[in-house]
């Protein structure tokens, strides 16, 4: 069943199959890939990814000084936005899996990708995480490379997706942003009656699309447990998610691309 524009019901309810099969995706993604470091782990992930997306997928390898890392891509032929979702975990935090950071975003476009003729690109992001702190060449790799080397053209908009399954969910939006964009983001999110939150300014993949001139957003749940205490932790694990908080991210997201398609951004 889809939400309908008008509003009515419960986005959780109608999106609650799309947010199990999202949760599902998560989970199987780090059940078979705990560590996901990018330079190291990058190709058999991205390979991984790509089965899962099924035919009309592409991987993307970039040489980078960490090894070779690698985006996948499903492109679309008239894309309206192109959603993104890193899937590398941060090196060098024994234990850490990143079930939020990573893969809850990787499992909800590929559950999107399965169940949903939207009219977006699907991009995985490889080596979004620093190794030390974010710098030219330390973090945001994939972005990098892709806002660097896609065509010139058709340059949609896009909406970067980063940890989204906590079931303690507040959602927000960069600041650091394309203002049209978070304005339409924020439309979209009243239609479906989801608070969204200002989560200031943040480092993560929509940044290098901002300064290589593409309209692009960051949709992030940047508090995550106690003084956000689970995030880049052993802690981050798929206990602490719910398939009700992707369901309202897979709804989110519809309503977006629903507008850009009204709206044509
Ligand atoms: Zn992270």
């Amino acid at each position: 069943m889809l939400l309908t524009a008008s509003g009515c019901g419960d986005v959780t309810e109608a999106y609650a199959d799309l947010g199990a099969r999202a949760l599902a995706e998560a989970e199987a993604l780090v059940v078979a890939h705990p560590q996901r470091i990018a330079g190291v782990d990058s190709e058999c992930v991205a390979q991984w990814i790509c089965q899962r997306l099924g035919t009309g997928a592409e991987l993307q390898p970039f040489d980078t000084p960490k090894g070779t890392m690698v985006n996948v891509v499903k492109p679309h032929p008239s894309p309206v936005a192109i959603l993104v979702s890193h899937y590398d975990t941060k090196a060098g935090i024994p234990g850490f899996v990143g079930a939020n950071d990573g893969a809850s975003t990787t499992g909800l476009l590929l559950a999107l990708a399965a169940t949903m003729e939207l009219p977006v690109t699907y991009l995985f992001l490889d080596g979004e995480e620093c190794l030390e702190r974010y710098t030219a060449t330390d973090g945001l790799h994939g972005s990098w490379y892709y806002a660097k080397h896609a065509a010139a053209a058709p340059r949609p908009p896009v909406i970067v997706l980063d940890m989204l399954g906590d079931k303690v969910f507040t959602p927000g939006l960069a600041s650091n942003a394309t203002y049209s964009l978070n304005q339409l983001i924020r439309r979209a999110a009243q239609r479906i009656k989801l608070p969204l939150a200002d989560a200031g300014e943040i480092i993560d993949d929509h940044v290098p699309f901002l300064i290589e001139g593409w309209r692009a957003a960051d949709i992030i749940d940047f508090d995550y447990g106690p003084a956000n205490g689970w995030w880049h932790t052993a802690d981050d694990t798929m206990d602490k998610l719910s398939a009700e908080s992707l369901a309202r991210s897979a709804a989110l997201v519809v309503e977006i691309v629903q507008l850009l398609k009204e709206e044509q951004l």
